[in-house]
């Protein structure tokens, strides 16, 4: 499979920007001041970060059994899927409603958006998608799995029918081409799993060896390092280089980088917060069941959405809908996510803590 040919052509002939690190005794080629000050022991602040960020990617090539050049990392993986985007461009398909950063990013870059409803039970709705890949040939696909908003992961079968289907190794379609058949178009189908980790499913890294035209987005913004924004992409080289090309040289700050790797040296504490979240979230499902008038969805995520049905009772001062719930609960000083206007009457919850999850029940429970 050609890359190349999928860049969008002011990218492909670009080179991407070199910041060599040539050893020496005394550093005065990138206009630092000479004074800085420690945070940490290896942590000069009047130093430019590692414009590789060869610690980290190291580390995390390591935990995924990749090669560091399979790996880019970003400024959370908002800014890696900015990148795609400006590497290759549009039409830009992802499903509706998901992620909004797709459809925000595509539009900033001027590219073409094709968005796809759910099916309802919010899985994708393969047919349509296969069809309007073959009509409008998106250079990108997006599919977040776990998907944001409605929590669920997408079924991985119709995940790989639409990897495949847009890879080298799809078979012909009927088509104005030899003998009334047609290669489907090719597209990077970009699995988004910041969810992943707290879904007991299967990512789709083993796929890289595969599919050419997979890219796997992840981020730590989600499992306790929001602050410091961090996220990564993993691929085969050939789209890693490519999307390397449009990165600036110091993308990710000498913080983040130390503190990441100080935070993946320390697997196991990660680990058990993400496994006291998905505790979590079980029983804050299973307490929202049992409160009438609201239906929750279940999640393979960190937050759970759910649906407010309308109070009948027309005397009743309950919360009627999303709206005037969302505007109780904040009175309360409970915020959740108001998802009305993208998901029919829905709100979103994101897991706490124990004792969070207890408040926000109790509310939930007396303003219904
Ligand atoms: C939060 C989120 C991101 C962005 O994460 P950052 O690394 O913080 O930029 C990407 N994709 C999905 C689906 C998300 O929910």
């Amino acid at each position: 499979m050609d890359i190349k040919k999928l860049v969008k052509p002011n990218i492909r002939s670009l080179r991407a920007y070199q910041a060599k690190e040539i050893p020496c005794r005394i550093k005065l080629d990138a206009n630092e001041s000479p004074y800085g000050f420690k945070a940490f022991k290896s942590l000069k602040t009047n130093r430019y970060p590692d414009p590789e960020a060869r610690a980290l990617k190291k580390l995390i090539a390591r935990d995924l059994k990749v090669k560091p050049e399979q790996i880019l990392v970003g400024n959370g993986s908002d800014e890696l899927i900015y990148y795609l985007i400006m590497t290759f461009g549009g039409p830009v398909l992802y499903p509706a409603p998901t992620f909004s950063m797709y459809g925000i990013i595509s539009q900033a870059l001027g590219e073409k958006k094709i968005e796809i409803p759910l099916d309802k039970n919010f899985d994708l709705d393969e047919r349509a998608i296969l069809k309007e890949i073959k009509k409008k040939k998106p250079k990108l696909i997006f599919l977040s799995s776990p998907n944001n908003p409605t929590g669920n992961s997408f079924s991985s079968k119709r995940i790989l029918k639409i990897i495949k289907f847009t890879s080298s190794l799809a078979p012909p379609v009927k088509g104005r081409g030899p003998n009334g058949t047609l290669r489907p178009p090719s597209s990077i189908v970009v699995v988004d799993e910041a969810y992943q980790a707290f879904s007991g499913k299967k990512s789709f890294l083993p796929l890289l060896k595969k599919y050419k035209n997979l890219v796997v987005l992840n981020t730590f913004s989600k499992i306790g390092l929001a602050g410091l924004r961090v996220g990564y992409m993993t691929a085969n080289t050939e789209i890693i280089e490519q999307s390397n090309k449009v990165r600036l040289p110091f993308n990710l700050n000498s913080l983040s980088q130390e503190i990441t790797v100080k935070t993946l040296k320390n697997r196991k504490l990660l680990r058990s917060y993400i496994r006291t979240i998905v505790a979590e979230r079980k029983k804050l499902l299973s307490g929202m069941k049992k409160i009438k008038d609201i239906r929750p969805y279940p999640s393979d995520a960190n937050f759970i959405l759910f649906k407010i049905y309308p109070v009948r009772n027309k005397n009743s001062n309950g919360a009627e809908n999303a709206d005037a719930l969302h505007k109780k609960l904040l009175k309360q000083g409970v915020l959740i996510r108001n998802m009305q206007g993208i998901v029919d009457n829905c709100l979103r919850v994101t897991v706490g803590t124990p004792e969070e999850n207890t408040i926000f029940l109790k509310n939930l429970k007396k303003l219904l």
